[in-house]
């Protein structure tokens, strides 16, 4: 068989394999069995640049960078939807249609998917480009972005539309949406407010590698295109779940108002039956022969409406307000509630955000207060009901100490929280930073969990993150639930992170505002912890990206005495506080100032390597051309837009030779 009809046997394989999984919900083959053949795609590929199909599965984990999401003209223009919240506003709506066309009228009936409304375009069967819907008339291009989405097919099947637009709603489901916040309250990181918002931030990121981690979905509701030979809205949902997309099998047709009414009853009592939200009910006159007729008003289309559903709401009593201390000792106040049920599900407390919040709702413990579950998988407490309030009620005092330290507490001005300034004192802080330092994205420390660590700062063998690099098998094993063989990994787990880069490091120090993107930058910059020291807040401002917010929490993380003396004594334990030899000899400041688009399929590199040059000498990779590009780099089969561009703006052409020659 030929390289190139094995690289198309995977690539069949593999989608079919996708479909199976994601639409479908019915995986024929286990997830690793899934790896190993993406994997043989991978290599194949990498060997064989000049088979590079952007649609490829392997295309799936991202990767691709983009700056500045290109402004697009919709080919059809998205129009928003009428609302109505109660029969009456739909038997009225069942009115004005009646008056304009003849005959009888049958209905789709759809969830209302609450999420961001995206515009899908394809050609021969490929995904050509993904547009957010903007202001109906142009929006953003998130291509990139929109390929990681498992649910999007890359390559369609059957019989389908040369060329044809396809609306649906990227959504994320709660589980995933529970999942990823878990992890961030995990890393002392506030967590999202709701899936919707969480599904269109995904959208706008820059790193396609970060919106593939996510577990977003597109869902389906219509086709827009020129001779499609598709009569009504049904037959194109049908259709379009015969091509591969996703299409919810809950949307129905039904003969009536009444009908939909029932739909709307429904849906209304089951929303919390489905694995997404939904906001209510979208219906649509079916037949596209009376949509012609009905057409739209200036903002809408007559022959759609949506009813909303009712925020669900109750009323339960305020037991307790307590608080909670974080990773970075930011306080948050809790309420904890008489155990209510709401919106399917059983709610106990409810977020309080900080101390303004609390004042300007005048909420007190023992009050009768109103939750509510809107569009947030967090319930929050939306009023007070005063004509129940105690007689005896009292103000709330906000506190004024940690509740776990008593500190007392400060407030940064111009922030929201307070914060418990006891750093290397405050049980939760310490335990919270060690746990930082040993999870995944840090030093990713093998057999050594968050509760092991609480255990171990509590029993005393550990007070900050240097001390874990003297832990002995024989001091861990007496810990519960550690056998030998358990105490040796965790131990061999530590001496391995001793090989963690120091970009990661540096995020894993755990320093207030420091994420992984900014340690990044700052490791990058400043080469050693040593020099990252000494920076002062001046220099610091002067490192792209970094604001004097972040400045000064470096700043004052170094002040400190104790944490010089915890640096010492990583140092001393042989974890890496400076760039490897290695990896510096290969960085450079030749490509300062510059920004370089990159653009087509390289011979001697990869793209992604090429990136990683460009960023290792200082430029900076970009992804559309403007005129403040210095250069485009290009390789076979750049798209010859790209090219008609740059020359327009003269910016300079560079062949892979050229580029690779300036940086000999
Ligand atoms: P609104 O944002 O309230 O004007 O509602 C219109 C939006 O509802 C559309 O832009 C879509 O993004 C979204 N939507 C969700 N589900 C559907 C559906 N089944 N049919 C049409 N639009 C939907
Ligand atoms: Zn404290």
């Amino acid at each position: 068989m030929t390289v190139l009809l094995k690289i198309q046997q995977l690539r069949d394989e593999l989608r079919q394999h996708n479909y199976n999984y994601y639409i479908l919900d019915n995986a024929t083959i286990s997830d690793y069995e899934f790896d190993i053949k993406l994997k043989e795609l991978q290599a194949l590929e990498e060997a064989h640049p000049e088979f590079f199909d952007a649609n490829s599965p392997t295309q799936r984990v991202g990767g691709e960078i983009t700056k500045n999401f290109k402004t697009t003209v919709h080919d059809f223009r998205m129009y928003s939807l009428d609302n109505s919240y109660s029969k009456e506003d739909l038997l009225d709506w069942e009115t004005r249609i009646k008056k304009m066309v003849d005959g009888e009228v049958q209905y789709t009936c759809e969830l209302k998917y609450d999420g961001a409304s995206m515009n899908l375009t394809y050609e021969n069967g490929k995904l050509l480009r993904a547009v957010t819907r903007g202001d109906g008339v142009q929006g953003d291009e998130v291509t990139a972005n929109v390929k990681t989405i498992k649910t999007v097919p890359l390559q369609l099947k059957g019989d389908y539309p040369e060329r044809f637009d396809i609306r649906g709603e990227i959504i994320l489901p709660i589980e995933g949406f529970l999942k990823m916040n878990e992890e961030r309250i995990a890393n002392d990181e506030e967590p999202y407010r709701n899936p919707r918002n969480t599904a269109s931030g995904s959208l706008k990121l820059q790193d396609s590698a970060e919106v593939a981690k996510r577990p977003l979905e597109c869902l389906l509701y219509s086709i827009k295109g020129n001779n499609l030979n598709i009569q009504s809205q049904f037959e194109g949902l049908e259709k379009a779940r015969a091509w591969g997309f996703k299409v919810p099998k809950e949307a129905k047709l039904v003969n009536s108002i009444d009908e939909v009414l029932e739909y709307i009853e429904y849906w209304d009592k089951h929303r919390h039956d489905l694995p997404y939200e939904i906001d209510g009910v979208v219906v649509k006159v079916n037949s596209f022969y009376q949509q012609d007729e009905l057409g739209f008003t200036a903002k809408a289309p007559r022959w759609a409406m949506a009813y909303k559903f009712k925020a669900e709401q109750v009323s339960t009593r305020l037991n307790e307000i307590t608080y909670q201390v974080g990773r970075t000792g930011a306080i948050t106040p809790v309420a904890n509630l008489e155990p209510v049920q709401l919106a399917g599900t059983i709610v106990k407390r409810a977020s309080l955000h900080n101390a303004d919040q609390i004042e300007k709702l005048d909420i007190r413990e023992g009050d009768e207060v109103f939750v509510e579950k809107g569009g947030e998988i967090i319930p929050k407490i939306i009023a007070v009901d005063f004509t129940k309030r105690p007689e005896n009620s009292q103000p709330t005092q906000y506190i004024s100490h940690c509740p776990e330290c008593h500190t007392e507490l400060q407030r940064i001005e111009g922030e929201a929280k307070h914060y418990c300034p006891n750093y290397n004192g405050c049980p939760p802080q310490v335990v919270g930073r060690i746990q930082h330092y040993i999870s995944r994205k840090a030093m990713d420390i093998d057999g050594l969990g968050g509760e092991t660590v609480a255990l171990l700062v509590k029993e005393g063998l550990i007070s900050n993150y240097s001390d874990l690099y003297e832990l002995t098998v024989e001091q861990v094993i007496p810990l519960e639930r550690m056998a030998e063989k358990s105490a040796e990994n965790l131990i061999n787990g530590i001496e391995a992170s001793k090989q963690i880069p120091f970009e990661r490091v540096l995020f894993a120090l755990g320093i207030r505002y420091v994420g992984e993107t900014v340690a990044k930058k700052l490791a990058r910059h400043y080469k050693s912890i040593d020099a990252l020291m000494f920076a002062s807040t001046l220099d610091l401002v002067t490192v792209d990206e970094i604001g004097e917010r972040i400045a000064e929490s470096v700043v004052e993380f170094f002040s400190s005495e104790e944490n010089r003396t915890i640096i010492e004594r990583l140092k001393a334990f042989g974890v890496q506080l400076e760039i490897s030899a290695e990896k510096l000899a290969n960085q450079t400041d030749k490509l300062k100032g510059l920004s370089i688009v990159v653009s087509g399929v390289f011979e001697s590199i990869s793209r992604n390597e090429l990136k990683k040059l460009i960023e290792d000498n200082g430029g900076k990779v970009s992804s559309s051309i403007s005129s403040k590009t210095s250069y485009l780099v290009a390789g076979d089969k750049m798209g010859p837009s790209k090219r008609v561009k740059a020359e327009d703006l003269s910016v300079p052409i560079l062949t892979e030779q050229e580029f690779l020659e300036i940086l000999k």
